[in-house]
């Protein structure tokens, strides 16, 4: 780890931004603006808000693990690397909970303000370095959201719900069904089934097969 330079003539106090620390926040003063200059950057941090879209998200708080480099060019600093982020969610199909961890890859130049990319982009198009430190918070964020499934399953290939009982198929034997009798015809069914408790006989069976009809 290298000594923390001095401070510059009129900057704060390093002390006196301390308190507002953000894990996110690269201080970039270690880095240098001298292009060709790299730093490898490893760190575990909670996510520091819930990162997801319905079903699925990197909870607060989870611990996200990136193994970045850092590297000083001529218009700001290029971040690459590996981020891994623990999700939680629910599948879609059977809506038990599921969990798992993303595996992301990141790219992405942050802009000097003053420079050339930051002058020719819109607002929106580019990243900037504010002040003397790089969020990668928007950055993580931008790219788990955009990764992440719209329809995550729990196992791919989960057979989802009974439609007639709503239990998962998968906990239920492969032969599972329900005999269903159109509900316009239920009344007469069940007016039939009466007749043929009372007098056996001359019944169709297939009111009789179902012992949880009725
Ligand atoms: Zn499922
Ligand atoms: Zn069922």
């Amino acid at each position: 780890m290298p000594a923390a330079p001095s401070p510059r003539p009129g900057a704060a106090s390093p002390d006196a931004r301390r308190p507002a620390a953000d894990p996110w926040k690269v201080d970039l003063r270690e880095l240098g603006r001298r292009a060709g200059s790299m730093r490898d950057w490893k760190k575990t941090i909670p996510a520091p808000e819930r990162w997801g879209i319905e079903l699925i998200g990197v909870p607060e708080g989870a611990p996200v693990e990136l193994h970045l480099r850092l590297e000083s060019v001529m218009e700001g600093v290029l971040v690459s690397g590996e981020v891994d982020a623990p999700v939680t969610g629910q599948c879609a199909r059977c809506l038990e909970p599921l969990s798992d961890t993303l595996h992301l890859h990141v790219q992405e130049l942050y802009a000097y303000a003053g420079s050339t990319t930051e002058a020719t982009s819109e607002e929106d198009e580019v990243r900037r370095i504010e002040g003397e430190r790089l969020d990668l918070a928007p950055l993580v964020r931008d790219t788990v959201v955009l990764t992440l499934p719209l329809a995550p399953t729990c196992t791919p290939d989960c057979a989802g719900l009974c439609v007639d009982c709503g239990e998962r198929l998968d906990d239920l034997p492969a032969d599972h069904s329900h005999e269903v009798i159109d509900p316009r015809w239920a009344g007469l069914a069940a007016r039939l089934a009466d007749q043929t408790d009372s007098a056996e006989g001359s019944q169709p069976g297939s009111t009789r097969t179902n012992p949880e009809e009725n």
